[in-house]
């Protein structure tokens, strides 16, 4: 096995989120999509006092050529030499094969998200609850989705379609699975807002809460509007308490290289050691700013209570 027993702040999904909705505000989970990004999100989270969530999806293990080992060593080595001592998790996100989930959970993530929102209902249960069943035994908290969020990029997900969830559905898919966190569908979309404008549905989120305690995750939170982020977070029986941000981070990276186009995790390991200090500052910045102004888990970390 791994480090992680020996980090009592890192923490499952299922009481990080316990948490920030108590607290009504969400945790970011930050997209490391280079494994030399991991150290620069935990410092931001260190600075700041703040919760965290530092994720990889199936698609970007593939896309970046890493693996779930090799972002496991990163994020446990880096708990140590940045002595990170605030709540934080590992999380697998978007995935489609139990493979990568085992492999992830061998590799000392603390929650892990099964996508198999492409499914119609019960086929998308069946899934969903083998890998609940799986993680769960592990002690590892479950992330799934329903209904379906769009994409702009590609890069996450394969499918620009939107499908509202039904929160009728909602409650049947987390009493059958016994999913963690559940991730809807509502109005925002992966990637960047270029064409469409985003929204956040409030009602069907109230809605969906409503009938069942599942812990809200949106999403595509790259690009919406702090104040609609906000409103999503601050709702009476339970607001969104997980927002994903990826593309933010990355863009923030790139930016500050100078370039447009994406590398492999090989080829950001190799950039020029002043070029990359630069760019990781870039990315703290962008972390730090989200988790002031975005979601709003600054100075939250204290409250977190652990064994
Ligand atoms: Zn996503």
């Amino acid at each position: 096995m791994t480090k992680k027993v020996e980090f009592k702040n890192v923490v499952t999904l299922k009481k990080a989120l316990e948490e920030a909705e108590k607290g009504s505000y969400a945790i970011g989970s930050f997209a490391a999509r280079y494994t030399d990004m991991i150290p620069a999100i935990l410092r931001a989270g260190q600075k700041r006092q703040s919760p965290m969530i530092v994720q990889i999806s199936q698609k970007e293990l593939n896309r970046y050529h890493i693996t779930p080992k090799e972002v496991g060593e990163a994020f446990y080595q880096a708990m140590e030499d940045e002595k990170i001592t605030v709540p934080t998790v590992l999380h697998l996100d978007h995935t489609k094969d139990l493979s990568v989930i085992k492999e992830a959970i061998e590799a000392g993530f603390t929650s892990v998200m099964i996508d198999a929102s492409e499914h119609p209902l019960d086929k998308n249960i069946e899934i969903s609850k083998e890998a609940a069943d799986y993680a769960h035994s592990k002690g590892v908290s479950v992330e799934a989705e329903l209904g379906q969020i769009g994409t702009t990029d590609f890069i996450e997900t394969d499918k620009d379609e939107e499908l509202y969830t039904d929160p009728e559905e909602a409650l049947q898919f987390v009493n059958e699975t016994k999913a963690d966190a559940l991730a809807v569908s509502v109005g925002t979309a992966h990637g960047v807002y270029k064409t469409r404008q985003p929204k956040i549905d409030l009602d069907r989120l109230r809605a969906i809460r409503k009938l069942t305690p599942v812990h809200l995750v949106l999403h595509g939170g790259s690009g919406v509007p702090a104040e609609m982020m906000q409103g999503a977070m601050r709702l009476e029986d339970g607001g969104v308490s997980k927002v994903n941000i990826a593309t933010d981070l990355e863009v923030s990276f790139l930016e500050a290289l100078g370039r447009e186009e994406r590398m492999t995790n090989q080829e950001c390991k190799d950039l020029p050691a002043d070029e990359k200090a630069r760019a990781l500052e870039a990315v703290e910045a962008t972390v730090i700013d989200k988790m002031d102004n975005f979601v709003q888990s600054s100075d939250k970390a204290d409250s977190f209570q652990y064994e």
